[in-house]
C-alpha cells in the first residue's frame, strides 16, 4: 500500500497558534499584543475560558482582514466534550458557532446527537453528517466563515483511532526524563503506576490535569522521596491543597530533581501553565518521532498503532471548506514547548512535519 502523505500547513499555512496563543504567521496578532487591548492579566487564559475566546476572536478578524473578509460565524472541529465543547460555547458568545467533536468507539454502534449547536458523534467518519447538517441549519462554509480545527487527537493523532501514539509520545518523554533525572536504575515500574495513579481524575484537584505537573509529581514519588500512599491520602483528606505546596513539602530531594523543583515552582508563580519544561521539549522529539517512521507496503494497523498520521475526514472536510473560501485556522492547547523545535535545534513545528493521512485501516 503506499500513502497518501502531507503536512497540516499544505492547507493552513502558518495558520497555526499552539498554547501560547501567537499565531506560527508573523502577520498576525497575538496574545502579547492585545493583551493591553482586551485588558488581560499575565498569563495565558486557559482553553474554554471567556478570555481565551477573546484573544480566539481577535486571531480569527485579524486572519480575515489579511484575505479581506469579515468573520462572521466559525466552525469548530475538536475531539474533547469538555474544552472544546467549553471553547464552542464561549465562542459563541461573540459570533455564531456550530461544532463537531468525534471521538471513535469501535465497540458501539455509529451514533450522533446534537446539542446546542455541537454534533458528538462516536466516529469520524460521521463528519459526512456534520456537513448536511450545517447545509440544513443555513449555516454556510464561505468567505465569512472561519473553520477552526483542534491539532491534538482531531487533526491528527484522531481520539479513539490514532491517539495511542500522541499519548505514547508523552509517557516516552517523561520516561526519557526520568531516566536522565533518576539515573539509569531508576524505578521504571514505580514511575509509571505512580503516572497512571496521578492521572486519575482524583488527583485534578491537585495537578489541574496539567500533564507538567503529573509527571512531576511521579518523578518524586518514583526518587523516593514521597510515598504515593502519603500523597494520595494528603491530597484526599485535603492535606495537600495545591501543587506549590506538595512542593515545600518534599524533602531529600536529588539533585537534579531539586534543580527542577525551582523550575516548576518559579514557572507555576509565574502563573506559566507549561512549568515543566525540559520534560516538554523531549515530549516534542518524541512526538517528531512518531510521525511518517514506516514505509510505504506497512500494514495500516501497524501504521495507526505506532504511528500519528493526519485525520483523513478532518483533512477531506478541510480541502471542502478552503474551495469554498471559508478561512482555515489551527488552534491547540498543545504546548508550544511539545510542538516546536527548541531554539538552536533543527527540526519542523509539528504542524509542518510530514505524517501520512490515514483512517480506519
Ligand atoms: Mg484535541
Amino acid at each position: 500500500m503506499r500513502y497518501r502523505r502531507a503536512c497540516l500547513a499544505d492547507l493552513l499555512g502558518d495558520f497555526v497558534a499552539y498554547r501560547s496563543l501567537r499565531p506560527q504567521d508573523p502577520r498576525l496578532p497575538g496574545l502579547p499584543e492585545l493583551q493591553e487591548e482586551l485588558g488581560l492579566g499575565e498569563g495565558i487564559p486557559r482553553k474554554g475560558t471567556r478570555d481565551y475566546a477573546r484573544v480566539v476572536i481577535q486571531i480569527l478578524a485579524a486572519a480575515q482582514r489579511l484575505r479581506g473578509e469579515e468573520l462572521r460565524r466559525i466552525v469548530y472541529l475538536g475531539d474533547t466534550r469538555h474544552n472544546d465543547g467549553r471553547t464552542i460555547a464561549a465562542l459563541g458568545e461573540f459570533a455564531p458557532v456550530r461544532g463537531f467533536i468525534a471521538a471513535e468507539e469501535r465497540g458501539a454502534p455509529p451514533a450522533w446527537e446534537v446539542r446546542e449547536g455541537v454534533m458528538y458523534a462516536n466516529r469520524w467518519g460521521l463528519m459526512e453528517r456534520f456537513l448536511e447538517w450545517l447545509q440544513e441549519e443555513g449555516f454556510p462554509l464561505e468567505g465569512d466563515t472561519a473553520v477552526v480545527v483542534d491539532l491534538d487527537k482531531t487533526a491528527f493523532g484522531a481520539r479513539g483511532r490514532n491517539s495511542g501514539p500522541v499519548d505514547a509520545a508523552r509517557v516516552a518523554a517523561a520516561e526519557r526524563i526520568a531516566g536522565s533525572v533518576l539515573g539509569g536504575e531508576f524505578d521504571r515500574e514505580g514511575f509509571r503506576r505512580a503516572y497512571r495513579e496521578l492521572n486519575d481524575p482524583r488527583y485534578h484537584r491537585f495537578t489541574g490535569d496539567n500533564q507538567d505537573l503529573v509527571v512531576f509529581a511521579a518523578l518524586v514519588v518514583a526518587s523516593g522521596a514521597y510515598a504515593l500512599e502519603r500523597l494520595g491520602d494528603g491530597v484526599s483528606a485535603g492535606r495537600i491543597r495545591s501543587f506549590p505546596e506538595f512542593l515545600a513539602a518534599c524533602e531529600g530531594l536529588p539533585p537534579g530533581l531539586a534543580g527542577l523543583r525551582g523550575e516548576v515552582a518559579g514557572a507555576l508563580a509565574r502563573g506559566d501553565p507549561t512549568p515543566f519544561k525540559a520534560f516538554r521539549r523531549l515530549e516534542y522529539e518524541e512526538t517528531l518521532a512518531r510521525m511518517d517512521v514506516h514505509p510505504d507496503g506497512t500494514p495500516p494497523e501497524r501504521v495507526l498503532t505506532e504511528e500519528i498520521v493526519i485525520t483523513p475526514e478532518v483533512w477531506g472536510f478541510a480541502e471542502e471548506a478552503r474551495a469554498a473560501g471559508a478561512l482555515l485556522f489551527g488552534l491547540t492547547d498543545k504546548p508550544d514547548e511539545a510542538s516546536l523545535p527548541p531554539q538552536g535545534r533543527e527540526g519542523p513545528p509539528l504542524h509542518r512535519a510530514r505524517m501520512k493521512i490515514l483512517g480506519v485501516a
